[in-house]
């Protein structure tokens, strides 16, 4: 890589968080945080409830709008500081998928529904385009044979894993999850467990926010270890298993562990 690539690469991370602050009234939840996220890196978000990891992911897609800082997705820039676009605010949602501890399926469309409709809606796709990216996408999920399914007939684990082909079928630039797995039974959690671990292999950009340590050690490439609205500590994950440096880092990890 010549000098001006590298640093061309460097201004051209996936995600980006400078000084990113939110108060909720007189509650400080995230105090100035700065997280740079490159493309194709798995970051994982640990820590105890409350510290501000849902509020942090909500952040980046602009779910909670931040009362400070700067968050850039895929070169989409907006500062909390300045009157939000409209034209931003589509430009860097349309950048970021996300799936939710629950999963969020329309109850009355079947799984191929819930993942063409918004293809149409907020793509154009074409109904028969849409419906082939969501066969494509349940397929690659392991559920070819549940299209014609409604959400209900589905287990907690499959509905979880549709919920990611929908997310997936909007092609992100990056994926967001927020605790996949905790509503779910651990062994249909390891389904979806797989599934992210996949597409971190094919190289999706993704941050995860997950009680799952053996998957924050072993997938992540980035570890960030949050408390009190705050990094406590980041860097390497099997370092800081092995390692932590931080007492409350040390605390949490011997509480969950
Ligand atoms: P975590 O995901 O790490 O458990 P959260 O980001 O959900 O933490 O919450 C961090 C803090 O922000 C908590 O004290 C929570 O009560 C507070 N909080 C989150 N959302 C809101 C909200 N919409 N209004 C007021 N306080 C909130
Ligand atoms: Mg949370």
């Amino acid at each position: 890589m010549s000098l001006a690539d590298a640093a061309a690469s460097k201004t051209t991370s996936a995600i980006r968080l400078d000084g990113v602050e939110k108060r909720f009234g007189d509650h400080l939840v995230l105090k100035r945080i700065s997280l740079e996220v490159q493309p194709g890196q798995v970051v994982a978000l640990i820590g105890p409830s409350g510290a501000g990891k849902s509020t942090l992911l909500r952040c980046i897609n602009l779910l909670e709008r931040p009362t400070a800082g700067t968050i850039t997705v895929d070169g989409v820039t907006v500062h909390a500081d300045h009157e939000i676009k409209e034209r931003d605010l589509a430009a860097l949602r349309s950048r970021v998928g996300m799936v939710f501890q629950s999963f969020n399926l329309f109850p009355h469309m079947t799984a191929l529904r819930n993942i063409t409709l918004p293809q149409q809606r907020v793509l154009g796709r074409s109904k028969a385009e849409a419906e082939a990216r969501a066969r494509a996408l349940l397929s690659r999920v392991g559920l070819a044979d549940k299209a014609d399914q409604y959400p209900a007939r589905c287990s907690g684990g499959q509905q979880q894993r549709i919920a990611i082909a929908r997310a997936l079928a909007l092609d992100p630039k990056v994926m967001l999850f927020d605790e996949p797995t905790s509503a779910l039974d651990p062994e249909v959690g390891l389904e979806v467990l797989k599934v992210m671990r996949e597409l971190a292999d094919e190289g999706m950009t993704m941050a995860v926010v997950t009680h799952e340590m053996q998957f924050a050690r072993d997938v992540s490439d980035h570890l960030v270890v949050m408390g009190d609205g705050d990094i406590i500590e980041e860097g390497d994950p099997h370092q800081i298993f092995a390692d932590p440096q931080q007492a409350r880092t040390r605390q949490f990890l011997r509480a969950v562990l």
